[in-house]
């Protein structure tokens, strides 16, 4: 077994503090990272917090992770010893069903192995990336940009392929109108991708603090959805919404923004059902729908196309120590726009 440290929540209600455990040693098919970066991704204050159903304490976060191969197992043949690498949400699934063997895996029939709060195949917890290593079979890692700073890409593991995936499914481009609702980790990812792909993009924020920074990511427009005007100078427009937003929205002021056949698209996480009328679905055959992160193929392509287009997360690098008021900032919105944990820092 490999000896790890790492931070963990002990329960819903602790603070995460540092916590010992250990990996198991690598397969013949799994590669041993050292973890160099961690994003952390708005889910690690949900997970953590026991939001979600089903939660498993001691939880060890992070599914935002950045490093360097240190060992491959006899049958690895995607890495080898030094190559930067990626882990994102999923560190393992079924293999067999229709989703995972269309490259669906986040959707797969089973469940996938989150990377961490789930159990791997033989029953034992997943630990995430606020630790110093990682071992995963080679094929749920990924290979990092080498043209890019290697923290700043740690975000693409989640934030980025989270709105890549349902970029390219709606088929953003050009001549397509596409709104991102929320500037946070998510957000200024998919403004940045929207923007490369051609599409004419446009930031809703819930204040008109981001506006330049929007701009700067490439955002054609912004409008802060404080001003009611807004909900109606923008009705008809967008082929395409992505709601980031955890907090919970009229979704119907929303929808009516949609073009005909335009879709709403869902990827935060509200805590509670959101009602939605009929009216505004029906008269222009909208759409509302959701999606989760992205196939293991699928973000390999994000990571790539975000190599070519010089991509990559805003970052405020914090030591872990900075965890628990990282979490607290990340809360308020008072950060731009994503904290990576640097992995030097855990002693
Ligand atoms: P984040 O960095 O905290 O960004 C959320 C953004 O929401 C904020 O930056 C803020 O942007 C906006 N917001 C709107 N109303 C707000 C309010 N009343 N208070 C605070 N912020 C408000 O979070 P994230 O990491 O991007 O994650 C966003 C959500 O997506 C979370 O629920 C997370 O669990 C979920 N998520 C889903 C997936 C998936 O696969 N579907 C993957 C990762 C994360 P403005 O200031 O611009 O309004
Ligand atoms: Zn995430
Ligand atoms: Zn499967």
């Amino acid at each position: 077994m490999i000896k790890t440290k790492g931070y963990a929540a002990a329960t819903a209600k602790a603070p995460l503090a540092p916590y010992a455990f250990e990996r198991r040693d690598p397969r013949e098919h799994d590669v041993a990272i050292d973890v160099k970066f961690c994003g952390i991704c708005h889910t690690d204050i949900h997970m953590t917090r026991g939001e979600f159903p089903g939660s498993i304490f001691p939880m060890v976060p992070g599914h935002e992770i950045a490093g360097v191969v240190t060992a491959v197992g006899s049958g690895v043949t995607k890495f080898k010893k030094g190559d930067k690498v990626g882990v994102g949400c999923m560190v393992d699934s079924c293999r067999t069903c229709a989703h995972c063997q269309q490259g669906f895996e986040q959707y797969c029939a089973l469940t996938p192995i989150w990377t961490y709060n789930s159990r791997d195949k033989d029953g034992t917890p997943t630990y995430g990336g606020y630790s110093n290593n990682l071992v995963v079979d080679e094929n749920y890692a990924l290979r990092m940009p080498t043209n890019l700073a290697l923290g700043a890409c740690a975000p693409l593991l989640c934030a980025g392929i989270t709105l890549y995936s349902p970029l390219r499914h709606w088929k953003a481009g050009p001549g397509q109108r596409v709104a991102i609702v929320g500037l946070g980790g998510l957000g200024h990812m998919g403004v940045q991708i929207a923007h490369a792909m051609g599409a004419e993009v446009t930031v809703l924020s819930h204040s008109t603090r981001k506006e330049a920074d929007a701009k700067r990511l490439g955002a054609d427009h912004f409008h802060s959805t404080a001003d009611p005007d807004t909900f109606t100078k923008l009705r008809d427009r967008f082929n395409l919404i992505i709601n980031t937003v955890s907090a919970e929205l009229d979704w119907n002021q929303y929808t009516k923004l949609l073009a005909v056949d335009g879709s709403f698209v869902v990827v935060g996480v509200p805590g509670k059902p959101i009602p939605i009328e009929a009216s505004p679905l029906r008269n222009g055959r909208r759409s509302v729908a959701g999606s989760v992160i992205g196939g293991i193929r699928e973000t390999q392509e994000m990571l790539d196309f975000c190599a070519k287009h010089q991509l990559s997360s805003d970052v405020e690098v914090i030591s872990i120590e900075k965890v628990n008021e990282a979490y607290e900032r990340i809360l308020k919105s008072d950060v731009r726009y994503r904290f990576v944990i640097d992995m030097a820092s855990l002693k």
